[in-house]
């Protein structure tokens, strides 16, 4: 009988990418992937460090492997490994410990512990790594849009981010492995990809060529079978002028973009450690619509970050009125042990984080409506994702979610389909036959 291995996967896209890596690895060795909360011989839990929160809810999750089956072989690997070394050795549930350089390892590891029935660690400096760690063709994946990982690491140092230390230094991925690993998933008749890295701007800022990320996109452009290309979230400083005049060229790039703004207000941008003015910033939002007809802009902004005064969070509540985005990821400044904003004075109240917070969903949820019935009436272009109940749903090129009644299958298909109502947060609309 074929050994069953579960995951967990906790944070961003990237780890969702090498999650997929790993269960495509062991799929190659003969083992079969089940769900979390099914009996497994082995449970990989696939840890975020990015707050606090993400450390305990890592812990909780890989306590209840064992309470499932308590024979299983715990594996713990992950950002919160990277930073937490010592805790996480001192949690008895867990067998098998691996650095985020070393999941591609996973297999054999789990392998060793097996046969020398002795736990198993390797977690190499992610500093002092100068290259990017390939996996392979990593085609894997549940869902009908890809994530392609195209670099690694970090160079920033923001003042609230322990990124930089659980992923290392900027390592790019050789642009002919991703191409290649683009045309064998094109072959399995995906539609959509998601480029995505921990800091996508900064891709080929390692190498010796001068390769940048508009070159991989462009290049990206030309693989057949692939309809649309989808940005992951981008450095604000990046959207230049020369930049958006060749993107603009590229048709299946998705006319959608998350820009990671994550203050609008001069002042505390500076202390959060961030390259660019509200100015600068406000410069890149108008060159996008310029050149983009249905540009839809999403950002990330924390509020209560330490030292955030009243007259600081109003500028960046004006100049959020004024950019308009469709939809903000709005987040509470929480203290990342480890990092310079976890010690700075002048921490800001629980109570003020969630006052101010609220403002922003609420300036946030407004704009979304309105955009919505923009389209009311319109056609659009929607590459449907999934059922939910009598509904399937998907999304347009500019990221608005669509749901159409029908008992179709329609998962994977591009249709066109006319927007007929927006119910609550749900735009609504019916196939054009
Ligand atoms: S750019 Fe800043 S927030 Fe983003 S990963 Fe790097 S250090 Fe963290």
């Amino acid at each position: 009988m074929k050994q069953k291995v579960a995951f967990y996967t906790l944070g961003c896209k990237v780890n969702q990418y090498e999650t997929n890596a790993m269960k495509q690895n062991f799929i190659e060795k003969g083992y079969e992937i089940v769900e979390y909360e099914e009996y497994a011989d082995i449970y990989v839990i696939n840890t975020c460090t990015v707050t606090n929160m993400s450390d305990r809810k890592s812990r909780q999750v890989l306590r209840r492997a064992k309470q499932i089956n308590s024979k299983s072989i715990v594996v713990v690997t992950g950002c919160y490994v990277q930073v937490a070394k010592e805790e996480i050795e001192k949690i008895k549930e867990i067998d098998v410990i691996l650095g985020n350089n070393e999941k591609k390892e996973i297999v054999d590891k789990i392998e060793d512990y097996i046969n020398k029935n002795q736990k198993q660690k390797k977690i190499t400096d992610v500093m002092q790594k100068r290259e990017f760690v390939e996996f392979g063709n990593t085609t894997y994946t549940e869902k009908t849009r890809a994530v392609i990982k195209i670099q690694d690491g970090c160079d920033r140092f923001c003042s609230y981010c322990i990124i930089p230390y659980a992923r290392g230094r900027v390592r790019s991925r050789k642009i002919e492995n991703i191409l290649e690993e683009v045309k064998l998933i094109s072959k399995k008749e995906i539609k959509e990809i998601v480029i995505t890295g921990i800091h996508i701007a900064s891709y080929g800022k390692d190498f010796k060529e001068d390769i940048k990320l508009i070159d991989l996109l462009e290049k990206l452009n030309e693989i057949d079978g692939i309809k649309r290309i989808r940005l992951g979230s981008l450095e604000p400083s990046i959207i230049t002028n020369e930049f958006v005049q060749r993107i603009k060229k590229l048709e299946k790039i998705c006319d959608q973009f998350h820009l990671s703004l994550q203050s609008a207000c001069n002042s505390t941008l500076e202390r959060m450690n961030r390259k660019y003015k509200i100015e600068e910033f406000k410069e890149a939002v108008k060159l996008l619509r310029e050149n983009y007809k249905n540009v839809l802009l999403t950002a990330d902004v924390i509020v209560g970050f330490p030292g955030e005064t009243e007259e600081e969070f109003n500028t960046t509540y004006k100049n959020l009125d004024e950019i308009k985005f469709y939809k903000m990821h709005i987040f509470k400044y929480s203290q990342r042990k480890g990092t310079k904003a976890a010690i700075m004075k002048n921490q800001i109240d629980g109570k003020i984080k969630d006052e101010r917070s609220q403002k922003l969903i609420e300036m946030s949820n407004k704009f979304q409506q309105e955009y919505n019935k923009a389209y009311i009436g319109k056609k659009v272009e929607v590459l449907f994702e999934e059922r939910e109940n009598e509904f399937v749903k998907g999304h347009t090129s500019n990221f608005i979610e669509v749901k159409v009644e029908t008992k179709e299958n329609l998962d994977n298909q591009i249709k066109m389909v006319k927007i007929n109502k927006i119910d609550k947060e749900n735009v609504i609309g019916e196939l054009i036959k």
